[in-house]
């Protein structure tokens, strides 16, 4: 039976996912940047929290940890490298360790760029990552704390998943990050496509997530490095390696209004 999974919009662009697994009956958030809607939602389900799945560090991911596990007495899991500033860890793992939830299994992949410490979570039995800051639709996390290098192997370890996988990311910047897709690769039909789709979801205000690996595949510049037409628009000379274009995408994000 598949992972139950809600999304709870937070702040300005947050999302913090619900998780509930049936079988067993446990439930996880995933980065909740806040509690008190983590809390009413839990009320409104009549779960009851038992994890805290944090993917780094950021304020904006681990806000409400402490007061959910006050409020619940859940365990906190996050990543042994960064115990010191995940707030009540409990539970601390490593890249390729696994997390039984309930009947699922959880994989643990690091992926350093972001933040030096930064893993998700995948779910292969429910095809779906929670994959914080690492990844976005059509994005990729900025460099806060990894090289362009770093980040482009934590990707190529997304990328392995298959394509089927729903991506469960930490923030609504799609549009923004299809302005930027679209200058790089304006061609491309199936950016074209996502871009409608999403235009129409965002006047709605509804999510343009999850979406899907074979999705971002085909539209996301952090993850095309091999195309030959994001090639030519970020000016790759013939020598450059995919992680050297990876990093001239990324500066140019950076440097995108
Ligand atoms: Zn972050
Ligand atoms: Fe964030």
């Amino acid at each position: 039976m598949m992972l139950n999974i809600l999304l709870l919009p937070v702040l300005t662009d947050n999302y913090i996912y619900l998780v509930h697994e049936p079988v067993s009956g446990k439930t996880a958030v995933v980065d909740p940047a806040v509690s008190e809607p983590v809390l009413m939602a839990l009320r409104y389900h009549d779960w009851q929290l038992d994890y805290i799945f944090n993917t780094h560090h950021h304020p904006d991911h681990i806000g409400g940890n402490l007061q959910l596990k006050q409020a619940t007495g859940c365990k906190v899991i996050g990543a042994a490298i960064d115990q010191s500033r995940i707030p009540g860890i409990d539970i601390p793992l490593d890249d390729g360790d696994t997390f039984a939830f309930g009947t699922q299994t959880l994989q643990i992949i690091a992926t350093p760029g972001h933040t030096s410490g930064h893993i998700v979570y995948y779910c292969a039995e429910s095809q779906a990552l929670f994959c914080g800051d690492t990844l976005f639709s059509m994005g990729c996390g900025r460099l806060f704390e990894g090289s362009a290098e770093q980040m482009w192997q934590s990707l190529q370890k997304l990328k392995a998943l298959p394509g089927s996988t729903r991506i469960y990311c930490a923030h609504e910047y799609t549009q923004a990050n299809a302005r930027f897709a679209l200058s790089l690769e304006a061609n491309n039909l199936d950016l074209q496509q996502r871009v409608a789709e999403v235009t129409t979801l965002r006047a709605q205000s509804q999510p343009t997530l999850p979406s899907t690996m074979a999705q971002e595949l085909a539209t996301n510049p952090f993850l095309r490095e091999h195309s030959a037409s994001l090639r030519k628009a970020v000016a790759a000379n013939d020598s450059d390696s995919p992680a050297k274009v990876f990093a001239k995408v990324r500066t140019l994000k950076d440097n995108f209004r």
